[in-house]
């Protein structure tokens, strides 16, 4: 299947320069949806995960089904100031400033495997940042898994060494 005919090319979004892929016809499509989180489920089997992060929001989506398929936990990695318990903090670089994101410190049986899923790798910092905070929480990054990769960006080579999968490359 096609999937790359059901991601959308927004230009200048949200800031001009910035060509958005945007994966809303693709979750949209019940074929395509489906499709995605059940490759998903088959190339990260082996990493053989106990829990599935997601970061906020659009690894939330796809995130959430693909744990619900593989019969693992979720837990989600929020923004700043948006978890109500104890939390572990990670901040990351951006082209202007930085920015910070959060996971509940009792997220996880410590010892666990961990794979990170998010709808799309550009620079590398957000999966980076996510991945120390599966560290802090006395875990091991099981491996990543995201829809899209924009490879000229190189974001990969930010992430510690454990395998990743991607759906579609640009
Ligand atoms: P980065 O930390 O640079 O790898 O950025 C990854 C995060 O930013 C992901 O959560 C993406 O959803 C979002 N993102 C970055 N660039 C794009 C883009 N060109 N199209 C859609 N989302 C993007």
């Amino acid at each position: 299947m096609d999937l790359k005919a059901h991601i959308r090319d927004i230009p200048d979004f949200p800031q001009p320069g910035i060509l958005f892929r945007d994966i809303t016809p693709l979750l949209g499509n019940p074929t395509a949806l489906q499709y995605s989180i059940d490759l998903f489920a088959e190339q990260v089997a082996e990493y053989r995960p106990d829990y599935i992060v997601g970061i906020e929001s659009r690894g939330f989506i796809f995130g959430m089904p693909l744990a619900y398929k593989m019969g693992v936990g979720f837990a989600p990695v929020r923004k700043p100031g948006k978890l109500p318990a104890a939390v572990h903090a990670a901040s990351y670089a951006l082209e202007y400033g930085h920015d910070t994101i959060e996971l509940h410190q009792d997220a996880f049986t410590p010892g666990s495997r961990v794979l990170i899923i998010d709808d799309l790798i550009a620079t590398g910092g957000t999966a980076a940042a996510t991945a120390q905070l599966v560290e802090q929480t006395g875990c091991t990054v099981a491996g990543f898994g995201f829809v899209i990769e924009l490879v000229g960006l190189a974001g990969r080579a930010k992430l510690p060494d454990v395998p990743i999968t991607v759906l579609l490359q640009y």
